[in-house]
């Protein structure tokens, strides 16, 4: 078997050439960085339970209307997904002060926001992803203005919809980080969400105790992050209470079962 060619690797994934033109494997790894990468470690498991919940976010998100690159899992730690054209924005949303909010503004962590903010950051290591106005994206031509109305319109919706998910299984969305790509046909592009959405990427607080379980844990050296990214995947029904991996939720799987059932329910 031929060796497939690795395209690119980050911090949290490798990213290898797909099967077919115009797809990617999403290889996720166990490390982990924090701090623009000074800070280096692993969570067992991490890689395993990242692709898993990320799969979950992003077939729930299409079942909403967003545009995604997922394509479908193909095994414990890979995905296969779109080939995109990366927008080189952090695309930041925030429901609550915290990290480099709180720091910013000068106000405590946990204190609601009145409304939801966006931010931008210039996806770049050596500037240490600065945060960018609107102004600076257009007038450096990172993308359109249609492309940020598209952009800003599916952050809102996805916020919308993470909030509601998670509320339901009594975890606070604080805030989380989107990446966007373009897909061409012919001419013309359009925007997708790329990337992954994961606790990773999102602050998680346990709704009743606070608790955090997200990356937290690890830039702050609370230990426990194992537990806590597994906590996230059991409440969403991805690992069964020993650990294992559970039936992921599968809709085309229920709709199945319901056609066949005897009792299925009347329209
Ligand atoms: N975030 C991310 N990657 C980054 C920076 C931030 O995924 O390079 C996420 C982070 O996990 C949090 C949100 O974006 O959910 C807001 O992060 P913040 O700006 O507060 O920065 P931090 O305190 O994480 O440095």
């Amino acid at each position: 078997m031929s060796r497939r060619r690795q395209i690119y690797e980050g911090k949290a994934k490798i990213l290898y050439e797909g099967p077919e033109p115009g797809t990617i494997i999403q290889y996720f790894k166990d490390d982990a960085t924090a701090f623009n990468a000074q800070k280096k470690g692993t969570i067992n498991g991490k890689g395993v339970i990242n692709n898993r919940i990320s799969e979950h976010v992003f077939t729930r998100l299409s079942t909403i209307g967003i545009p995604t690159h997922f394509i479908r899992r193909l095994n414990m730690r890979e995905q296969l997904v779109r080939q995109v054209e990366i927008i080189p924005l952090e695309v930041v949303v925030r429901n609550v002060v915290a990290g480099s909010l709180a720091k910013r503004v000068g106000l405590p962590e946990g204190e609601p926001l009145p409304h939801t903010l966006i931010e931008y950051y210039l996806k770049s290591d050596e500037l240490n992803d600065p945060m960018v106005a609107e102004e600076h994206i257009a007038c450096f031509n990172w993308a359109t203005h249609e492309e940020m109305q598209d952009i800003a319109a599916m952050a809102i919706r996805v916020n919308d919809f993470m909030c509601g998910m998670f509320s339901a299984i009594d975890i606070r969305l604080v805030d989380f980080k989107l990446e966007f790509g373009r897909i061409y046909d012919g001419d013309y592009s359009r925007v997708i969400l790329a990337d992954e959405i994961s606790p990773d990427n999102c602050r998680l607080w346990d709704f009743t105790t606070g608790e955090k379980l997200d990356k937290d844990r690890f830039r702050r050296d609370m230990g426990g992050e194992e537990e806590a990214y597994q906590e996230v995947a059991r409440r969403l029904g991805l690992l069964q209470d020993d650990g294992s991996p559970g039936e992921v939720l599968d809709m085309s799987a229920h709709r199945t079962r319901l056609r066949n059932s005897p009792t299925k329910p009347k329209k």
